[in-house]
C-alpha cells in the first residue's frame, strides 16, 4: 500500500473543506484533500438544485480566495428582501439603500459555485487532491493520524499531522474518533424548485410565511427565481410527487401575484431539516469545520456562511502559529480558534433558532405575533439594521476582510 505525509489533511472537499483548502494553499504545509465524489459527476449531477445566498462577508472572502470574478459572473445580486404573510397584514423591507450598503448579498447555484471551487483547487500545484477517495479508516498512531483513502479499487495511507473533518453532517470521521453531536430533527422539509414568472424580479428576494412553512423565493435571473420552501416531511413528499401543473396552481395559489402568472416550476427536491451540533469541536490534531461540526436550518441562509468564514478563521490561525514556530496541529492552538470563533457560532446558531421558532415552524402562539413582528421591524429603529448586518454576515471583524 502506498504511504503518503502530510501536514494537514482536509477530509471532505464540499464547499467549506475546498475553502479551506484554497486558504492555506500559498502556505509551505504540505496540505491534500480527500473527496468521495467525482467532482465531474459532483458538479454535473441533477440531483442538487438549491441556490446559496451569499452574505456580502462571504462575497469578500471568495474574492480573497480568487474566485469571485467566476462566481460574480453568475451571480444574482440580492438588493432587497421582502418579507410579508400569507392572507395576513404585516409586511416589511430591508433594501441595502436604505442600510447605505451596495447590496444585501447575491444568490449562486450551488453546483456552480462547487464547479467554482473544486477547479481553483485542482489547479493549485501545493494541493494534493484525492478524489474519487473516500476515508475508511481514521486512527491515531504514535502522536499522528493515519488515514485508510480507498476509491473501490486501490487503496492508500495518509499520515497528518492535522486531521480536519469537513465531511459534512453525517461526518463519519466525527463518529470515528468518539465525537457525539446533539441532533434536532425539525421533521421539516425544504422543498426546493426553479420557478419562472412573467415579471421581473429586480434583484429582489422573497421571504414569505406561509401556512405551511417559510416560503423563500431568491432571484436566479431577469424573471427566474429558486422557491424554498419549508413544511412538514408528509406535505413536501405529497408536493413532490405532484404533477407540474397542480405544483404550479398551488405555489401561485400561495405565493399569489406579486410577480405576475407562475409560468413553470422544475420538479421539487426535498430536502431533510436537521440541527447538528457537535459537543466537542477538537481532539489532539483533528478539527471539526462546516456542517460537521454545526448543521443549521436554512431560514436564515447562513450554513455555508458560517461555515466559510470558520474556515478562514481556522486558517488565519494555523497560518498564524506556524509563523510562531507553535506547533499548529495541538490542542491550545485549536482551542484558540474555537475561542475566536464562538461568538460568531453562537451567535448565528441563536439567530437561526429565533427565526425557526417564531416563524418557520406551525406554532400557533407564535403565528399571533407573526402580523406585529413584521410591523415592528419598519417601525423599531435599529431592528432593520440588526437584521441586515446578521444576514450579511458582519458581526466579526477579522483580517481577510
Ligand atoms: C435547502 C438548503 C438551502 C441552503 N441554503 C443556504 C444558503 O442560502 N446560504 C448558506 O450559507 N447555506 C445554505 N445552506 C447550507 C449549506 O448548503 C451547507 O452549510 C454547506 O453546503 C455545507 O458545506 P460542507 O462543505 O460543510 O458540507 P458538504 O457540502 O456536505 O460537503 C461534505 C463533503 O464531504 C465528502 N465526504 C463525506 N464523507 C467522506 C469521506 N468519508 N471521505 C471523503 N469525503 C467524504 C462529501 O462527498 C461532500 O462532498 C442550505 C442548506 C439547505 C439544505
Amino acid at each position: 500500500m502506498n504511504n503518503q505525509s502530510y501536514d494537514i489533511v482536509i477530509v471532505g472537499g464540499g464547499l467549506v473543506g475546498n475553502s479551506l483548502a484554497l486558504a492555506l494553499a500559498e502556505s509551505s504545509l504540505r496540505v491534500a484533500v480527500v473527496e468521495a465524489t467525482d467532482y465531474a459527476q459532483k458538479t454535473e449531477s441533477t440531483d442538487d438544485n438549491r441556490a446559496i445566498g451569499l452574505s456580502y462577508t462571504s462575497q469578500r472572502i471568495l474574492q480573497k480566495l480568487g474566485v469571485w470574478s467566476q462566481i460574480e459572473a453568475k451571480a444574482h445580486p440580492i438588493d432587497s428582501v421582502h418579507l410579508s404573510l400569507q392572507g395576513r397584514f404585516g409586511v416589511a423591507t430591508i433594501s441595502a439603500a436604505e442600510q447605505g450598503l451596495d447590496s444585501l448579498g447575491c444568490n449562486i447555484d450551488i453546483q456552480y459555485l462547487q464547479k467554482i471551487l473544486a477547479e481553483k483547487v485542482r489547479l493549485e500545484k501545493h494541493l494534493n487532491l484525492y478524489t474519487p477517495y473516500r476515508v475508511t479508516l481514521c486512527q491515531r498512531v504514535e502522536g499522528q493520524w493515519q488515514l485508510t483513502v480507498s476509491n473501490g479499487v486501490s487503496s492508500q495511507n495518509l499520515h497528518a499531522r492535522l486531521v480536519v473533518a469537513a465531511d459534512g453532517s453525517d461526518s463519519e470521521l466525527r463518529r470515528t474518533v468518539g465525537i457525539t453531536a446533539q441532533v434536532w430533527d425539525y421533521q421539516q422539509s425544504a422543498l426546493v424548485s426553479r420557478l419562472t414568472f412573467t415579471k421581473p424580479l429586480n434583484s429582489r428576494s422573497y421571504e414569505r410565511f406561509t401556512r405551511l412553512g417559510l416560503m423563500a423565493i431568491l432571484p436566479a435571473g431577469e424573471y427566474d427565481a429558486t422557491s424554498i420552501w419549508c413544511m412538514n416531511k408528509d406535505q413536501a413528499a405529497y408536493w413532490q410527487a405532484a404533477d407540474e401543473r397542480i405544483l404550479l396552481q398551488q405555489l401561485q395559489s400561495v405565493w399569489g401575484y406579486r410577480l405576475g402568472r407562475l409560468q413553470s416550476a422544475t420538479p421539487a427536491i426535498q430536502y431533510p431539516l436537521r440541527r447538528i451540533e457537535a459537543n466537542e469541536l477538537y481532539r489532539d490534531g483533528f478539527i471539526l469545520i462546516g456542517n460537521a461540526a454545526q448543521t443549521l436550518h436554512p431560514v436564515a441562509a447562513q450554513g455555508f456562511n458560517l461555515g466559510l468564514r470558520s474556515a478562514m478563521m481556522l486558517a488565519e490561525v494555523l497560518l498564524w502559529s506556524q509563523k510562531m514556530g507553535r506547533d499548529y496541529a495541538e490542542s491550545a492552538v485549536l482551542a484558540e480558534y474555537v475561542a475566536k470563533q464562538a461568538q460568531d457560532r453562537k451567535q448565528i446558531a441563536r439567530f437561526t433558532h429565533f427565526l425557526v421558532s417564531r416563524f418557520a415552524k406551525e406554532n400557533e402562539f407564535f403565528k399571533q405575533w407573526q402580523p406585529l413582528a413584521l410591523c415592528g421591524l419598519e417601525w423599531v429603529p435599529g431592528a432593520k439594521f440588526l437584521l441586515a448586518r446578521l444576514g450579511l454576515g458582519g458581526a466579526q471583524k477579522a483580517l481577510w476582510v
